[in-house]
């Protein structure tokens, strides 16, 4: 990790959002960071972009259905980016031995039942980028194994402030009922114009050639073990790497490829 500066500077700058344009402000360090350590930065711009999205629906005569204590779509197969993969790890690092101990065997129970259902070697082999009905199946399957992300608990979510942005940005306007059998049950997810959680996909595949960018979030703890620092391949001052990440929103707005959050956290 840098040595992270406690100078901030606030930065003004607009976001094209289709038709419209979204004024963004952030404040963020004026030193020398990376960009696993301005993920706060952008989770704070990405509720900001989302509590927009909220009020367009409003106004439209919709709402949000997703409320706490409904952890149905925390089934499915979340994709984790490296950088929040790795803002995760060092969260971990500071829990106590006991409650770093419980949650490490949460996951290995995780893995052990996707294992015995014969995920594991799917999940590691399958391109989840592609268009295919084996990439679809996959999703399916992972989801009606019914293994609750290791974070949940109580059908909320232990990590709240703290939960990835894909996590934020997966919203429904359907029967909040449905989520539990989307393979049968009409699932309305609410489009947005700007997915924070595809660009950082999009920055950490451009870290090794053939990498999709992220790892499914119940790979958490094996991925630790490897000690990588994604973060630090994007480092510079806070305004530096924030314009990196903004740079390639153009991205998120313009997929080439099917994205990858498309297979685990949509319906299946
Ligand atoms: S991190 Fe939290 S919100 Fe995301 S899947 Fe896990 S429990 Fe659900």
């Amino acid at each position: 990790m840098t040595d992270i500066s406690t100078q901030t500077v606030t930065v003004n700058f607009k976001l094209a959002l289709g038709d419209g344009i979204f004024d963004a402000s952030a404040t963020v360090p004026e030193g020398k960071c990376n960009l696993t350590e301005i993920l706060p930065v952008l989770q704070s711009l990405d509720s900001s972009l989302l509590s927009a999205v909220a009020e367009d629906l409003n106004e439209a005569g919709l709402s949000i259905s997703c409320k706490a204590g409904c952890g149905a779509c925390c089934r499915q197969m979340v994709p984790l980016s490296l950088f929040e993969a790795e803002a995760l790890a060092a969260w971990i690092a500071t829990l106590d031995p006991d409650t770093r101990e419980i949650l490490a065997q949460r996951f290995h129970q995780s893995l052990l039942k996707l294992s015995s259902a014969g995920l594991i070697d799917r999940l590691v082999s399958d391109d989840w980028l592609a268009d295919t009905d084996s990439a679809r199946q996959l999703t399916i399957d992972y989801f009606y194994q019914g293994v609750p992300c290791p974070f949940l608990q109580d059908e909320s979510c232990s990590i709240h402030p703290i939960r990835p942005l894909i996590c934020r940005e997966y919203l429904v306007t359907s029967d909040p009922r449905h989520c539990a059998d989307p393979a049968a049950l009409q699932i309305d997810p609410v489009p947005l114009p700007l997915n924070f959680s595809r660009v950082l996909n999009h920055m950490g595949a451009e870290l090794e050639a053939g990498s999709h960018g992220w790892i499914p979030l119940v790979f958490l703890f094996a991925w630790m073990e490897s000690g990588a620092h994604p973060g630090a391949a994007f480092s510079g001052t806070g305004p530096e790497v924030l314009y990196e990440f903004v740079r390639r929103m153009e991205f998120a707005g313009k997929p080439s490829r099917k994205e990858p959050e498309t297979p685990a956290r949509a319906a299946p």
